[in-house]
């Protein structure tokens, strides 16, 4: 329960809303309560219109709510007929300002539970982005959907529903109670013994119809991933024919999950129907020892408390079953908010230094005996990794898959912090850099191709503050895909996605470097961002690239050898260590890895 500690700086900063809808509860409560109160006045009467004296008497004689006791000192001098038709009148106005006090009070701490869950949505999706890589590899994403959008609305449940039917219940049984004891300690007793008994039932029937629809909140989330990916994975299904397969595992998904729902159905069913029945017996029983007495002392008892006591036995029957459920609401907010808790409380690997310095990126990159192990798999990526990359440099890193070439890339993008040796731009350790300064002046072409589900354009102006179609433009153009792009009938505006079109590999990697090539950085990182274009596209790229670095430092991974490209070093990696280095002719030269895989590219391109 302790977990739920971290919601009252939220419960704080509304607490004017709060206190407000806490008055609304106590004084619809109030309200609430005359009614049963001025209905035992109106059963005496009609006993005593009847022709019973002494139940004029005790109709007067009893102790009421002041509003009550004004009310029927005025209706006293009236006749029968206008008391009756005063009271009917009295009620509905009770009623109706008790719920329009109701309405307020909803109003207030609902709509308080809405802004609480939008700015813990807020806090957590803030928290998510400043993680690390590291933490995203080792969390599902469906985990972290959960969290802010499952978890969140459970704990708005707490902060919303829970509170308000906690304070509306101690306010009922505040007024309820008072007015029982004033009118009747016995018949109080007699009615409000079977309520703790209700309370416990609901509590317990509530959990098992928590545990059951979590479990068809699973059976759910199967079913629909399956269908999904059925969906997705369309084209693969039917040529492997295997639509009668994915129908069978479909249909099996679909009778756990139906077995399940029916079984909840079951349970639900016996909720209302117990409620009930306890209801029935307490009014029952009320009935009984009410009347008892009436008839053994008819100078003490009075028909119109029977009345007024079963009235407040249908006023406690909601707010006590909803203590069973706003016990259950807290257990469950609780654990949801150590959920969400347990991700807000991990601090990101990579941490914004305390002083964060601005050097120049257009100076000297130096990396010496850098060594790194990815944490969760143990993998040690690279190790004595030494390398000075002069600013207007370009250089190139080549080497088989799993050479921990990309670890290159997003160890000079501080993804991960190194874990002995150092990485400075122009002498200043990457650890002290400003992390959003360094990343925005590097413009990097992942080896993963991300696009977003949006229009060309906006993919590839993501990133730019402000850039004009011209921009996009030129940016397609020096990437080879402006002329693709135009093709299409929408042009830059084509949405790309599920319901777009759908991008070749090459295509997709082209938009990827016009997305990095529309910023104007001093330093360019790109992983192996021409693996899927065809060798005539990746000349003519290549060729635009020349330009565009001029008075850039370059680094280029790939797998391929770019000769056409005139890199100052080349840097051949194997397992994480620099085996080959130097230019295109003194590798040549070595007649090592870099020659002989130069020979075999050759003879298959004369293929
Ligand atoms: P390359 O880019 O040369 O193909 P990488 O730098 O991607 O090589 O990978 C180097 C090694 O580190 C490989 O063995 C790879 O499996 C491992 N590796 C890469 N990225 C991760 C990661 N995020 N988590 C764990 N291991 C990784
Ligand atoms: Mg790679």
């Amino acid at each position: 329960m302790k977990q739920l500690a971290s919601l009252n700086p939220f419960l704080w900063k509304y607490r004017v809303r709060l206190l407000l809808g806490l008055l609304f509860i106590v004084l619809s409560n109030y309200f609430k309560i005359l009614a049963p109160q001025l209905t035992g006045y109106v059963v005496n009467t009609i006993v005593q219109a009847v022709g019973d004296p002494n139940a004029g008497s005790i109709a007067t004689k009893k102790k009421y709510d002041i509003i009550v006791d004004r009310i029927i000192n005025v209706l006293q001098a009236k006749t029968y007929g206008e008391r009756f038709l005063w009271c009917g009148i009295t009620l509905l106005l009770i009623a109706l300002v008790s719920g329009i006090f109701m309405f307020f009070m909803r109003q207030t701490i609902i709509v308080m539970s809405r802004l609480i869950e939008y700015d813990q949505k807020n806090q957590v999706f803030a928290h998510y982005q400043q993680l690390d890589s590291g933490f995203y590899k080792t969390h599902s994403t469906g985990d972290l959907m959960n969290r802010i959008s499952e978890d969140v609305s459970r704990v708005r449940m707490y902060v919303g529903p829970a509170i308000m039917y906690f304070i509306n219940l101690a306010a009922v049984l505040g007024f309820s109670i008072y007015f029982m004891l004033k009118s009747s300690p016995e018949l109080t007793w007699v009615a409000l013994s079977p309520l703790p008994v209700l309370a416990i039932t609901i509590y317990f029937v509530n959990t098992i119809i928590h545990k059951k629809s979590e479990r068809i909140q699973a059976l759910l989330s199967d079913l629909t991933t399956n269908a999904q990916e059925s969906y997705s994975g369309i084209r693969v299904i039917k040529s492997f024919v295997q639509e009668k397969a994915m129908l069978g595992f479909f249909a099996q998904n679909s009778e756990a999950y139906k077995k399940n729902a029916l079984s909840l159905a079951k349970t639900e069913a016996i909720y209302f129907p117990s409620m009930a029945l306890l209801i029935g017996v307490s009014t029952l029983v009320t009935i009984m020892v009410g009347a008892l007495g009436v008839v053994r002392d008819p100078l003490h008892h009075s028909v119109g408390t029977i009345a007024e006591f079963v009235m407040y036995i249908q006023m406690l029957t909601f707010p006590v079953s909803a203590i069973g459920w706003t016990a259950s609401m807290t257990q469950r907010a609780a654990a949801s908010q150590k959920r969400i808790n347990e991700f807000l409380q991990t601090p990101s690997a990579i941490q914004q230094p305390e002083e964060p310095l601005l050097p120049s990126l257009h100076k000297t990159i130096q990396l010496t005996n850098v060594d790194f192990t990815y944490q969760h798999t143990g993998i040690h990526a690279l190790s004595n990794f030494s390398l000075q990359i002069k600013a207007g440099q370009k250089i190139a890193i080549i080497g088989k898959t799993g050479s921990g070439k990309s670890t290159v890339a997003q160890l000079l993008l501080r993804m991960y912090d190194v874990d002995s040796g150092s990485i400075s731009y122009d002498g200043v350790p990457v650890s002290r850099i400003d992390t959003g300064y360094l990343r925005s002046n590097i413009s990097y072409v992942p080896q993963d191709v991300f696009l977003f589900s949006e229009t060309i354009e906006n993919n590839i102006a993501f990133g730019t503050t402000g850039a004009t179609k011209s921009n996009v433009k030129r940016a397609a153009e020096q990437a080879h895909i402006a002329k693709e792009i135009e093709q299409f009938p929408l042009g830059y505006q084509t949405m790309i996605g599920e319901r777009g079109v759908t991008l070749s590999g090459g295509q997709k990697q082209r938009i990827s470097i016009a997305r990095a090539l529309i910023k104007n950085p001093a330093i360019v990182i790109f992983d192996d961002c021409l693996s899927a274009v065809d060798a005539k596209t990746e000349k003519a790229v290549l060729h635009n690239l020349q330009v565009y670095l001029q008075n850039k430092t370059a680094i280029i991974i790939t797998h391929r050898i770019f000769s056409l490209f005139d890199f100052d070093t080349i840097i051949v990696l194997d397992q994480g260590k620099i085996v080959e280095q130097g230019n295109h002719t003194a590798l040549l030269q070595q007649k090592g890895y870099y020659a002989e895989m130069y020979a075999r590219q050759q003879q298959q391109d004369m293929h």
